[in-house]
């Protein structure tokens, strides 16, 4: 059993946090929306007024934020955590976040010699829900084995990427490739309808055939072909076309900060900014099908 803190407890935060006190750790949570922070408390955590009140005597941190700004302003700066946390401290961040905000979190949390990994997660609401999470882990040996035990409460597979930053890394290569294959799905799926094909029974030929693929196998965007799917239930998410079209936005920044050519990607999320604009935001990522006819 372990003495955790849990800072923010949205869609994915507040489940993972729920595994946290299923496997029996102690749970300090916070969150800025104190509606999440008392559904918490109803199930045995204890709440917080602030992050710095959690993080009093724990052993590990864990935060699960929107974006790299909120994670450097939780742990950076002058009222940042780094300031008042004990070094014998393990901080685990699983937001997604730019590969260069998590490489700044590491670097000032050895200049105090508090260990971190960064950890992304791969999976959605419904495996954070589960248990059954990926997370990618970017740091030091020490610091992946420490945090492997707490994150197998929320997760099936726990991989050590590399380190400092490579979980993002692997995160945002993950994610731009998904995207890459769920357009292709879509337009193979949309050529062969435009020539009569049934789309359930070409799925069912291209699965068996070098074009299977997570999205055709696992989430097949045209309504009807699997009935788990979010196309045959109007694209309710899943995965929203907002929360890729932040991950693409991750890859590509990320590729012209590194030289590093991904014409398919910049194409993805061109398209997926078009969903955005069209007000499409909150749907589910796969019905970028409705934007090829
Ligand atoms: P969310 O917006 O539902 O939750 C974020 C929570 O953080 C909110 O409750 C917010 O109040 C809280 N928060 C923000 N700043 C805070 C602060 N300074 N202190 C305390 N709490 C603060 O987002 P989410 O869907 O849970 O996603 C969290 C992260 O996981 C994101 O980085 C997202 O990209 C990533 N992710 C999401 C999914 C998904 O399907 N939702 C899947 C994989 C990864």
């Amino acid at each position: 059993m372990t003495n955790i803190a849990f800072i923010g407890l949205g869609n994915m935060g507040h489940p993972m946090a729920t595994n946290l006190l299923k496997a029996g750790h102690n749970l300090k949570v916070f969150d800025l929306a104190p509606q999440l922070v008392t559904s918490l408390e109803e199930m045995g955590a204890q709440g917080a007024q602030s992050a710095q009140d959690a993080c009093r005597d724990v052993e590990v941190v864990i935060s699960m934020l929107p974006a790299g700004k909120h994670v450097a302003s939780l742990y950076l700066g002058d009222a940042g955590l780094l300031q008042t946390l004990d070094p014998s401290t393990l901080i685990i961040d699983s937001s997604t976040i730019d590969a260069e905000t998590a490489r700044d979190v590491h670097t000032a949390c050895r200049e105090r010699a508090i260990a971190m990994v960064d950890a992304p997660v791969s999976g959605g609401v419904a495996a954070a829900a589960a248990g059954s999470l990926t997370f990618m882990c970017g740091g030091d040996e020490n610091s992946f084995e420490r945090a492997k035990p707490v994150l197998s409460a929320m997760g099936q597979n726990i991989f050590h990427a590399g380190p400092d930053g490579a979980g993002q890394v692997a995160k945002m290569c993950n994610n731009m490739l998904l995207a890459i294959h769920m357009i292709g799905t879509s337009e193979a799926l949309r050529l062969g309808l435009n020539n009569g094909l049934d789309p359930a029974t070409l799925s069912e030929i291209m699965l068996a055939s070098s074009g299977k693929n997570w999205s055709l196998e696992k989430y097949n965007p045209y309504p009807g072909v699997m009935e788990t799917s979010p196309a045959s239930n109007d694209y309710q998410p899943g995965f929203m076309v907002d929360l890729m079209t932040k991950d693409l936005t991750l890859a590509i920044d990320n590729a012209g900060n590194t030289g590093s050519q991904t014409p398919l990607g910049k194409m993805a999320l061109a398209l997926y900014q078009n969903k955005q604009k069209a007000g499409d935001g909150k749907r589910d990522f796969s019905s970028i099908i409705e934007s090829l006819s």
